[in-house]
């Protein structure tokens, strides 16, 4: 008996020491403009952050649409001709392009050109007249993009931008990466994009606040999330945006109208479970839903063969929250808004 509790003892120091031994890792980068955090404990965290920041700087220079050498820029010159390509893009336009059938091209990466039109792709904003966006949009719809193996065509005029799917799919990859790494807890934010491993290392949960969109620059969060082993993305319209002659004019695009989405809301968060869904349906999502606004938005959610729930904060100052979130949220008092669970 003494023996096996000497045993028993010894095993305990050891699961204790190797406790301690849990390395832990993160880092910061500044990659698709924006800043991007990777923190990770247990297992190789170290190479796991290292590998890391080299995938998010490889997928930088594979989808930036304003580095002249990426792909995307190689494509977005092409001038109509076919271009030879990494298969990797192409599954990701192809990817895109469920997306864009699913939600009626509330979300569509060919909305480029309008993009660039408004100033968004180089920080020189302006409104642009609504005859030259008409015009623009003649050439926008993933009827214009062709795809081979290797190889994608866009027709003259037709551009494509990533901007509302690359951190998503980013996500993804340093998913593959921390797990190849045994990552036992992890937390990746990319702008926006958040992706949990495990829980805390503590064993909470990890807790999410989805940002007050009436208060971008504060630390002031419109509801609070308890999450493990989920990716979240949100998109608002307070995350990139310019002002002139008294009105907002933001970044996400209604493709029906080639004008920052006016859909009522101000923010859309879209949550799956790891293995239920992907960081890159969750963007794409979140900018699709944001687009089509809070009715539609819920509609789709009844009706989605895709695994995911939703937070929406609306320009009213309400925070609708879909069921299976409703055990997960912590309503902020302070915040002002008011809460509604949706079914
Ligand atoms: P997100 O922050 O993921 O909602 O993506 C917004 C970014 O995606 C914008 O900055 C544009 O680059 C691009 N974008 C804007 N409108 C759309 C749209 N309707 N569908 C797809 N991408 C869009
Ligand atoms: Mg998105």
């Amino acid at each position: 008996m003494k023996r096996l509790i000497a045993l028993l003892t010894a095993g305990v120091m050891i699961a204790l020491l190797a406790g301690c031994r849990k390395q832990e890792a993160s880092a910061q980068i500044f990659a698709m403009d924006t800043v991007m955090g990777v923190t990770a404990y247990g297992g190789s965290a170290e190479k796991a952050v290292k590998a890391a920041e080299e995938e998010i700087l490889r997928l930088e220079d594979m989808l930036s649409r304003t580095d002249p050498k990426s792909q995307v820029s190689r494509l977005n010159g092409s001038d109509g001709a076919a271009v030879a390509v990494d298969e990797e893009i192409v599954s990701l336009i192809r990817e895109a392009g469920t997306y864009s059938q699913a939600t009626g091209g509330a979300f569509d990466i060919t909305i480029a050109p309008v993009v660039a039109a408004w100033g968004f792709t180089t920080d020189t904003y302006q409104v642009p007249e609504q005859a030259d966006v008409d015009a623009l949009l003649a050439a926008v719809g993933m009827e214009h993009v062709t795809l081979a193996e290797s190889q994608v065509t866009l027709e003259r005029g037709t551009e494509i931008d990533l901007g509302g799917i690359a951190k998503g799919y980013a996500s993804d990859k340093l998913e593959a990466i921390f797990e190849e790494h045994q990552v036992e807890h992890g937390m990746v934010e990319l702008g926006g994009n958040i992706l949990l491993i495990g829980s805390k290392p503590d064993g909470t949960a990890w807790r999410l606040g989805v940002q007050d969109p009436a208060k971008p620059n504060e630390a002031a969060y419109a509801a609070i999330v308890q999450l493990e082993d989920a990716f979240a993305v949100t998109s608002g319209s307070y995350q990139r945006y310019f002002e002139q002659d008294g009105k907002t004019y933001h970044h996400i695009i209604d493709p029906a109208t080639g004008r920052p989405a006016d859909s009522g809301l101000t923010s859309v968060t879209v949550v799956t479970d790891r293995g239920s869904g992907s960081g890159t349906m969750c963007d794409a999502l979140s900018t699709a839903l944001f687009v089509m606004g809070e009715e539609q938005a819920l509609e789709f959610w009844r009706g989605s063969d895709y695994a995911f729930e939703l937070i929406l904060v609306t320009e009213d100052g309400r925070v609708v929250v879909t069921k299976g979130l409703e055990e997960a949220l912590m309503e902020t008092k302070e915040s002002g808004y008011t809460y509604e669970i949706v079914s």
